[in-house]
């Protein structure tokens, strides 16, 4: 077996082709509303690319923003919701809507609490919300408002709802290191009060993750989390960058890591975690098509697989939806899903007796779920096994 996925891992590395999507006989697909019972993660989602088009209208007529359209049909087009660009700085073209109106504390408090209502509804319970906060600061807003702003309305979705929410700041690749070394003082000057990551966004290709590697060296010298986009619009080596030059602990997207079967194997060995985006990475062309996105293939090779929705509105998605698309397009049971959606908790940048409660108790739930996805009554639940380390779970072949 393990032959057979290090032969299909060679052959796709080889020749740089996309594996096929897998026949899989008598496959029954599960509804969606089954993906939506299911308590999840969201690890990776842009805060400017996540807000509700009627939102975006009103706080276009508060603020006095001049907007190009009128209805909420018309904001999802100017924004390119759901459109395949073929290219991440197309597909990035849309953010400049979103943050015309994302430049007032009242404005930012409200998306955050929003997007974590929006994502409390489909019963995720932890969420890394990212963004920058540099780009927030076109009408005069200090660093540290645009900081506080949004942990505010995270802050009271979690009192209102409780779900869990914590931020991952981002830096910008094609603005300057110096920004992002701004950015990472940001994160260290909040670190411990709900900031709990760095990222390198923006456009990746001719802007590589070591010109900012100061900002790294800050963030590890202050023991705090990394993540960075790497494997989406350029090939394997900004993968191993993010790794080995600025020491990522999680990988956004990766779509290209199935180009270098070494670098794979090494990222399944110290279990790196992937932020897959499935319907984001077709958007921006970065995969062909959901059928042939190489998830699959990272999920039975054993790598750490989680399943995030990247933008709500500019990938017109939610957590339930991808989990939906990779179950129906790769054809991936549901008792895998479920394993992809433990994955989440087990990747969070939470202390690690927070996140072994989480995985704890995310994995006794997923446990009532059977593999049509039908919920147990409670009644009938059996009492699920004894959870032993975040290292395991009460799934017989969860992956750690
Ligand atoms: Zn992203």
């Amino acid at each position: 077996m393990i032959q057979e996925k290090d032969d299909a891992l060679e052959r796709a590395s080889m020749d740089g082709a996309r594996p096929e999507a897998p026949e899989c006989a008598g496959f029954e697909a599960v509804p969606l509303s089954a993906f939506q019972a299911l308590p999840k993660t969201d690890l990776h989602v842009h805060l400017d690319g996540s807000l509700r088009p009627e939102t975006i209208l009103e706080l276009g007529k508060i603020q006095g923003v001049a907007l190009p359209a009128k209805t909420k049909e018309g904001i999802e087009q100017a924004v390119g919701a759901g459109v395949q660009f073929g290219s991440l700085v197309e597909y990035l073209r849309g953010f400049s809507l979103t943050l015309s109106v994302l430049q007032t504390e009242e404005a930012l408090e409200r998306v955050a609490f929003e997007l974590a209502e929006d994502a409390h509804r489909e019963n995720v319970r932890y969420m890394e919300v990212r963004y920058a906060p540099l780009l927030h600061t076109q009408k005069g807003l200090r660093l540290t408002r645009v900081v506080e702003a949004v942990l505010d309305g995270l802050r009271r979705a979690r009192e209102t709802y409780g779900i869990k929410s914590n931020v991952i700041i981002c830096g910008i690749r094609n603005i300057s290191p110096e920004s992002s070394y701004q950015m990472a003082e940001l994160c260290v000057a909040y670190k411990g009060r709900g900031v709990v990551g760095f990222d390198l966004a923006g456009a990746e290709a001719n802007f590589p993750a070591k010109d900012h590697i100061a900002a790294f060296k800050l963030i590890r010298d202050n023991n705090i989390n990394c993540t960075i986009h790497a494997g989406e619009a350029f090939g394997p080596e900004s993968i191993a960058q993010a790794l080995h030059d600025c020491g990522a602990h999680r990988i956004g997207h990766g779509c290209r890591l199935v180009e270098n079967g070494d670098l794979l194997h090494y990222v399944a060995d110290h279990r790196i975690p992937l932020e897959c985006c499935p319907s984001s990475n077709v958007q921006t062309g970065a995969v062909q098509s959901l059928e042939t996105h190489p998830l699959k293939l990272y999920f039975d090779l054993g790598l750490r697989v989680t399943i995030n929705t990247d933008n709500r509105l500019i990938t017109r998605t939610t957590v339930s939806d991808e989990l939906h698309r990779v179950h129906t397009a790769l054809k991936v049971p549901f008792g895998e899903m479920k394993l992809m959606v433990l994955a989440g908790f087990k990747s969070a940048f939470l202390p690690f007796h927070d996140r072994q409660a989480a995985v704890r108790k995310a994995s006794q739930e997923l446990a009532l779920f059977d593999d049509r996805g039908v919920r147990a009554a409670p009644k009938a639940a059996p009492s699920p096994p004894e959870f032993t380390g975040v290292s395991g779970s009460s799934f017989p072949h969860a992956t750690n």
